[in-house]
C-alpha cells in the first residue's frame, strides 16, 4: 500500500523510540522531523534528553539526520550543528526526493530507513511513498495554533488503526 496514511509504529513521544527498538527493526538510519518530533517549534536549541537519546542511537549503530520542509533552514542548521548530525532541508515531504537523498547520503536503502514524524501528511506519506518505515508521535508540547489543532484532529483516526494494528501485533 503505498500510499497509505496509516503509520506503520505509533509512539507517546521519540524517546519511546529506542536503540533497542530500531535495532529489532532492522533500522540503521532514522531520519527525523524536527518541529513538534525532537523539539516544539518554541525551542530554539536541543536539550540534554535529545542529546542523551541521540548518543544512546549512535551507540547502537544507528545513523540519525534531519528531514525537514522548513522554509528558512537557519533553525535546523542551528540544531544539527549543536547536536553533530546532518540534515536534509527543504525535503520537500511528502516528496520522496529528500528520503532518496538521505539514503544515499546515508548509503543505505529503504529497507533499514525509518522516518519519525509528528505529521501524516508529511512524515508519514512521505515515507509510504519511499518505502521506508514509518513511525508517528504525538506531537511534542502538544499542537499549537488553530490550524495544528484541526490537524491533530484529523490525523485521529489513522492514529487510531494503527494503534489497533499495533495492539494486535
Ligand atoms: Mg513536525
Amino acid at each position: 500500500m503505498p500510499f497509505s496514511l496509516i503509520p506503520d509504529r505509533l509512539y507517546e513521544r521519540y524517546t519511546d523510540v529506542t536503540p533497542e527498538i530500531l535495532s529489532a527493526l532492522g533500522v540503521t538510519l532514522l531520519l527525523c522531523d524536527l518541529d513538534y518530533t525532537l523539539a516544539p517549534r518554541s525551542v530554539p536549541e536541543p536539550d540534554g534528553t535529545l542529546y542523551r537519546w541521540l548518543a544512546a542511537c549512535r551507540e547502537a549503530g544507528i545513523t540519525v539526520a534531519i528531514l525537514s520542509n522548513n522554509r528558512s533552514s537557519r533553525r535546523v542548521e542551528r540544531f544539527c550543528s549543536q547536536l553533530g548530525i546532518w540534515y536534509v532541508g527543504h525535503a520537500g515531504k511528502p516528496g520522496t526526493r529528500g528520503y532518496r537523498e538521505a539514503m544515499e547520503r546515508a548509503g543505505t536503502d529503504r529497507a533499514h530507513t525509518a522516518m519519525l514524524g509528528d505529521k501524516l501528511l508529511t512524515d508519514v506519506l512521505g515515507a509510504k511513498r519511499s518505502g521506508v518505515l514509518a513511525l508517528m508521535v504525538e506531537p511534542l508540547g502538544g499542537p499549537v495554533g488553530a490550524w495544528n489543532h484541526v490537524l491533530h484532529l484529523l490525523q485521529r483516526p489513522f492514529k487510531w488503526t494503527a494503534r489497533r494494528r499495533n495492539d494486535t501485533q
